[in-house]
């Protein structure tokens, strides 16, 4: 680990001023990700900014039909939110898949959608429930969010500070873990919302995306039924030792059809 200056955030804006101040700063959230690229020396930040000590950006609640949840909410608090199980569990289920105990513990929905791993879990919850990024300067509608791999809307120093999912009518997820990390090899979120059926899917592809053949064919209500037969094509789809593209187009229908009970 190359040294780095450490500055502890006492509130968002602090935290966005010390960011800008510094020649070239990282946010630190559950570290979970950003911890392992400093060890390794993939990043060579001058400063990084510590968010732990915002409260304020750790909760979750309900408003206008939304559950809404602060960035620096870890998965564990989500997956066991009773208000999370009663409005969305299906998110509650997805964020007690990640990782392992530690990771849930210490790992955050912010630096989860910061980071924007391939893998990641939240991005097909985020998609496939039309859900908005809240950061210090403005919202960000899911479609807009993910851009790339490891790459998002988020500008140089922009801090996420919240995410509101709206509650659908009806939701589910599952997901083809990595046997090793637990990652997704493929996750597949399907939700009945009020703008009509959405379908993230996430670990298949260099980004998180929607399964729009998937949408039009469920338009009618989610019956896995109609999942079967869709073909889904390999073009694009990451093949790597854990999964060929073939293989992870296969397991698009396979996951979205179990999401809903399939
Ligand atoms: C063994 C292991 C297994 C895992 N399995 C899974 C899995 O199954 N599914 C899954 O989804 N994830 C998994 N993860 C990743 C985990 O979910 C982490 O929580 C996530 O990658 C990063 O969150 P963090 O809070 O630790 O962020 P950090 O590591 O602190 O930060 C990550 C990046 O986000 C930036 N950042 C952090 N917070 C903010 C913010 N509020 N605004 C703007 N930028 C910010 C940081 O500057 C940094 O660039 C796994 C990780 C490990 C180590």
């Amino acid at each position: 680990m190359y040294n780095f200056n450490y500055q502890a955030a006492s509130s968002v804006d602090d935290a966005v001023s010390k960011y800008a101040a510094a020649d070239d700063a990282r946010f630190l959230a559950g570290g979970m990700t950003l911890v392992p690229v400093l060890k390794q020396r993939l990043d060579q930040p001058s400063d990084v900014v510590d968010l732990g000590a915002l409260a304020d950006l750790r909760g979750i609640s309900e408003d206008g039909g939304a559950i809404v949840i602060g960035a620096m909410t870890p998965h564990h608090d989500v997956a066991t939110s009773d208000l999370v199980k009663s409005k969305i569990p299906a998110l509650a289920e997805l964020a007690g898949t990640i990782g392992d105990p530690m990771v849930r513990n210490r790992g955050t929905i912010g630096g989860s959608l910061a980071n924007n791993d391939p893998a990641a879990s939240y991005p097909a919850a985020v998609l496939g429930l039309g859900a908005t990024i809240k950061t210090n300067k403005r919202e960000i509608a899911a479609d807009d969010y993910f851009t790339g791999m490891f790459d998002t809307a988020l500008e140089e120093g922009e801090l996420i500070t919240a995410v509101s999912f709206p509650i659908p009518e009806q939701a589910g997820y599952r997901h083809f873990p990595n046997p090793a990390s637990r990652f997704p090899i493929v996750g597949a979120f399907v939700a009945k919302t009020a703008d009509g059926v959405r379908v993230g899917i996430t670990g298949a592809a260099p980004c998180a995306y929607r399964q729009t053949n998937f949408e039009a064919a469920l338009s009618g209500g989610l019956d896995p039924e109609k999942l079967k037969g869709i073909e889904v094509s390999s073009d694009g789809l990451n093949s790597d030792i854990h999964a060929s593209a073939e293989y992870r187009a296969h397991l698009i229908g396979v996951m979205a059809r179990r999401a809903i009970g399939g």
